[in-house]
């Protein structure tokens, strides 16, 4: 894998035709570092929001030893990757039976999430009546304050919480209580609430609860997103579950995907047309620009030229690469007025639900992976005096 300095050494030099993966590994080190430093419990990756092996290493080597799996695919990639040091947690409320019997009985895996009778008889199945799982009930939480929901599809309401809970009692040698806010909560107050919830299941239930996962959410930083320090997250969270009416031995678990990894990549693209204020570029909905396509997600730019730019700032919209109108980026991007067909951009923080995404609809694939050692484009956890971007050829 080359290294350059900034996406303008790769862009000068490799003239790519394909979009191109910036990775930079000091910035998910550095993420994981303070994620374990600084979360009150213990931090597990949610590894569906980028798998790649040479991230999954890199959080490791920043302390990251638990890690959230989601289908057997990603359990295997984790023990594959990390080896049997690794602690794994299948907290997909909704899983294939042979997969839940492949993770206990070849990989090890002890915890799974649930939220129905039926998936707990699944568990108690697919483990032969296991005594020796940690069993986590999710519970549905608003996602009022996050900038995606993950409010409908899964967890249990609050009025069936008790019944599951007292159930998973009986089968589990610990118990969990967890849910989702959402991704990109906004406010901590999202997890204050959500722990409120919490209290209130573990008092009709009557039940000892061992773990509090309060799963991911955690937000990253995007042009019009700005959240709080996430240390005042933090201490929310620490606040509420220290609040809860469970034992001193109880552990407190998140989950977070994109804070973990939303700073370690961006994506180099070209420009093959311009019509007006819109550019045609070689990436897209169907690659790693999914959520600004679906979600209407903005994500920052920055023309990549040698020379910079003296031309005022426009606001662009952009077309992905295959032949479909849906392959459509609203934005708004602002980059300067004179950028043109042959133009360099490099689209910032798409480390998180962006690579993961990418298909090979229409053709249009990845290109090369490059490492990187500037910073990213925006940073929850460099200091604010830091510049956050380096022009320099590598
Ligand atoms: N945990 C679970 C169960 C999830 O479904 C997700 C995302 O969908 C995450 C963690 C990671 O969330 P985020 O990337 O918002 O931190």
């Amino acid at each position: 894998m080359h290294t350059h300095h900034s996406a303008l050494g790769v862009a000068a030099t490799l003239r790519p035709v394909q979009p191109v993966t910036l990775v930079r590994p000091h910035a998910a080190r550095r993420a994981a570092r303070f994620f374990v430093e600084k979360f009150p419990g213990t931090s597990m990756y949610a590894v569906k929001a980028n798998p790649s092996p040479e991230l999954l290493r890199e959080l490791w080597a920043g302390g990251i030893t638990h890690y959230d799996v989601a289908s057997i695919a990603e359990v295997r990639l984790v023990r594959q990757t990390l080896g049997d040091a690794a602690t794994l947690c299948f907290m997909h409320p909704v899983k294939a039976e042979e997969a839940i019997a492949e993770a206990y009985l070849d990989h090890g895996v002890r915890t799974f999430s649930l939220d129905s009778r039926e998936e707990l008889d699944k568990i108690v199945r697919a483990t032969n009546g296991a005594t020796d799982l940690t069993l986590c009930v999710r519970l549905r939480v608003s996602s009022d304050y996050s900038k995606l929901s993950l409010a409908s599809k899964f967890g249990v309401g609050v009025d069936e919480a008790p019944a599951l809970l007292l159930a998973t009692r009986q089968v589990a040698d610990a118990l969990g209580i967890c849910f989702h806010v959402g991704s990109q909560a906004m406010t901590p107050h999202a997890y204050g609430n959500a722990l409120e919830r919490v209290r209130a299941a573990i008092v009709a239930a009557a039940v000892t609860v061992d773990v509090v996962d309060v799963g991911g959410g955690f937000p990253s930083v995007y042009p019009g997103m700005e959240p709080t320090d996430l240390e005042h997250y933090f201490d929310t969270i620490h606040r509420g579950f220290e609040s809860l009416p469970i034992s001193y031995s109880a552990e407190l678990w998140a989950e977070p995907g994109r804070a973990l990894c939303a700073e370690y990549s961006s994506v180099l693209v070209r420009v093959e047309k311009r019509r007006d204020d819109v550019l045609y570029i070689n990436d897209g909905a169907y690659g790693s620009l999914f959520d600004a396509a679906h979600v209407a997600w903005r994500f920052p730019v920055k023309l990549v030229r040698e020379k910079e730019s003296a031309a005022r700032p426009l606001n662009f919209s952009f077309y992905g690469p295959t032949c479909d109108d849906m392959d459509h980026m609203a934005g708004p991007f602002a980059l300067p007025a004179d950028v043109q067909a042959g133009d360099y951009i490099e689209v910032g923080m798409l480390g998180a639900y962006g690579a993961a995404m990418r298909t090979g609809f229409n053709g249009f694939t990845a290109g090369d992976t490059v490492t990187v050692t500037d910073e990213p484009m925006a940073s929850l956890y460099m200091p604010a005096e830091q510049p956050s971007t380096v022009v320099e050829i590598a």
